[in-house]
């Protein structure tokens, strides 16, 4: 199997064989992420792709789940994406679930029926990062996305029948902006209603421009107590079923399940969390670089 680079994956993903086809990230401009810094986006070549398919169905019995990297790969070639998926399912018939990065605009740029030939071919579960539903935060961390755009793109990806996780990021509003920045993404949500929910806690990568801009005092970072609230403001407020992973390793409080089942018992541990745990004493989150 071939791998050039850091290889990332969602920790929902643990499971999954990765396969690489492409390198990098189209956008690669988002000023908190530093992913795919030390690539330029390139596609592999198809037959190398087939290859490391043909290898691993040689060296694994049962492959059920499948998750295609890197960064958007669902800014693919329609007709490419597909020989893929036909290649995977033909080769690996046992494989209930191929996965994959995409950008809402990537999602967005596609017709519904390109999408639903997709979907006809395998793809069950595409991997969008919206990070906040406020317009000016979008344009401050340089997503190269607008609200409109995020809800034309899942609208899309519903109308295909193909199924969105997306992730959103308590405290990237910084501190003046943490307010605005959830009130505005729990409403987009709640318009977008994504069949999966990832919200994590900003985590400052060194090196990328978000963290020179906390050096130079040009962004000032949410408290812990407001990144609770934000979550508390989110599970108070979301009005659609989805699956919650609120369990990702920076998050103060880890959180996973169903909503709205589950929605009562974690506001709850959030209540909690705010009046007692002790990080709320801090100016600061700590977390770990991804
Ligand atoms: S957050 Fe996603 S879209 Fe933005 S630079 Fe990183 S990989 Fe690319």
């Amino acid at each position: 199997m071939y791998y050039e680079g850091k290889v990332y994956r969602p920790w929902m993903e643990a499971d999954s064989l990765l396969i690489q086809t492409t390198l990098g990230c189209t956008h690669n401009k988002c000023t908190f992420c530093d992913m795919f810094r030390d690539k330029r986006f390139r596609i592999r070549k198809i037959e190398d792709i087939f290859a490391d398919i043909d290898e691993a169905s040689n060296a694994y019995r049962h492959i059920r789940s499948i998750f295609l990297i890197d960064g958007n790969v669902l800014a693919l070639k329609t007709e490419f994406l597909l020989d893929i998926l036909e290649k995977i399912t033909t080769t690996i018939p046992e494989c209930s679930k191929i996965s994959l990065y995409a950008g809402l605009n990537d999602l967005r740029r596609k017709s519904v029926e390109e999408l639903t030939e997709l979907k006809k071919a395998g793809l069950t579960l595409a991997y969008v990062g919206l990070e906040s539903g406020d317009r000016v935060t979008l344009e401050r961390i340089q997503k190269g996305l607008t609200p409109e755009q995020a809800e034309e793109g899942m609208a899309k990806a519903k109308a295909a029948g193909i199924a969105v996780l997306a992730s959103i990021i308590f405290g990237i509003g910084g501190k003046e902006r943490s307010q605005k920045h959830i009130v505005a993404t729990t409403r987009l949500l709640n318009i977008m209603q994504p069949e999966q929910l990832a919200p994590m806690a900003l985590t400052i990568q060194p090196g990328t421009q978000l963290a020179n801009q906390i050096e130079t005092g040009a962004f000032i970072q949410a408290t812990p107590l407001q990144i609770l609230e934000e979550e508390r403001y989110l599970l108070k407020n979301m009005t659609f079923k989805t699956i919650y992973w609120g369990d990702h390793g920076n998050n103060i409080v880890s959180l996973k399940g169903s909503l709205p089942e589950s929605q009562e018992l974690f506001l709850q541990k959030i209540e909690l969390a705010i009046a007692n745990h002790p990080v709320t004493k801090q100016e600061i989150l700590l977390t770990s670089p991804w």
